[in-house]
């Protein structure tokens, strides 16, 4: 289960808003739960559904008050794999406490390693930072993976860059096609670098060998001759809807069982567990057979 910690964030990310006014807005609205509630939300779901695995994701995640103690709580109620998404902006600081509570790993989303190209996607300064907080969470013993989306005439001349970066570290990075969410819904195509695109560039200048998919997973994987690993995450080319098992919570306590739905459903502390039956299923029946469609819904808002 993915859960929306809050909608607010202190990037600014072209492909999550379309600019200052849409990020204003995400950041001034929508209250998020308190820790106690969320905890409740997560124990209950816990005893109604198979669930292993909590991925904290936002909005900007490390912008919660109360994180650690939210770690703490999902591991005391039994959930092992507690991992997260950021962008690293103030991991350089929070990594020790992070792993202190219960972290188990984070990915790290990194679209740029050259300045100027990470201040066009993020709309803000600096790819130094997010770098040291990256080598703070190694430091304090979390695993790290890289995400970056890939954006045609916008980061696309950071694909080696990112790569030798993360192969430097012995990272695994991982490059996502875009993805129609949000205000790019219709307008996704102009920006997309296929899989097929990105394994050709990189395969100009490595040696690849594929790993099997894994059941269930986002990204495929290769291999270089070196042993160094990446994957790509290929709504698009490859969709991967048919096998998803995720189900999404958002800061407001509403499920989605698929990012392809903005159609969220409430759930509320004070109902039957009958009831979280019945919304569970519905959620679950959001999911979509075999193609990708994306909503008109950022991904700020229903987590990323
Ligand atoms: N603030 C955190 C971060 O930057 O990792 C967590 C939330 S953010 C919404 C998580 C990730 O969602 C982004 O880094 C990006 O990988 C992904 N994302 C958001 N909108 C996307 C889109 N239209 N296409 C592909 N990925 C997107």
């Amino acid at each position: 289960m993915r859960v929306s910690l809050l909608q607010h964030c202190n990037l600014g990310c072209v492909y999550c808003v379309a600019g200052e006014d849409q990020l204003r807005q995400s950041n001034t609205g929508g209250e998020s739960l308190p820790v106690e509630q969320l905890l409740a939300m997560i124990r209950r779901l816990r005893e109604q559904l198979p669930l292993d695995t909590v991925r904290l994701t936002g909005g900007e995640p490390l912008l919660y008050p109360g994180l650690a103690a939210l770690i703490r709580g999902i591991r005391s109620a039994g959930i092992d794999a507690v991992r997260l998404t950021t962008n690293g902006f103030l991991l350089e600081r929070m990594a020790p406490a992070l792993k202190e509570a219960g972290l188990e790993a984070l990915n790290v989303s990194l679209d740029a390693v050259d300045e100027a190209v990470f201040v066009k996607m993020s709309r803000r300064h600096s790819v130094d930072r997010i770098i040291r907080g990256i080598d703070a969470a190694l430091g304090a013993g979390l695993k790290v993976k890289i995400n970056t989306v890939m954006m045609k005439g916008m980061n696309d001349s950071q694909l080696i860059p990112l790569l030798e970066f993360a192969f430097a570290r012995g990272l695994t990075i991982r490059f996502l096609e875009v993805m129609a969410m949000g205000h790019l819904h219709d307008q996704a195509d102009r920006f997309l670098v296929t899989q097929e695109e990105i394994l050709r560039t990189i395969g100009e200048r490595y040696q690849l060998a594929p790993e099997p998919r894994a059941a269930s997973a986002t990204a495929r994987y290769w291999t270089t001759e070196a042993g160094h690993r990446f994957g790509i995450i290929a709504n698009e080319s490859e969709p991967f809807c048919r096998d998803c098992d995720r189900l999404r919570l958002d800061s407001s306590g509403h499920i989605y069982g698929c990012l392809s739905s903005n159609q969220p459903i409430g759930l509320g502390l004070t109902e039957t567990k009958e009831e979280w039956d019945e919304k569970l299923k519905e959620a679950l029946a959001q999911k979509q057979e075999l193609k990708f469609v994306g909503s008109d819904l950022s991904m700020l808002y229903i987590g990323g």
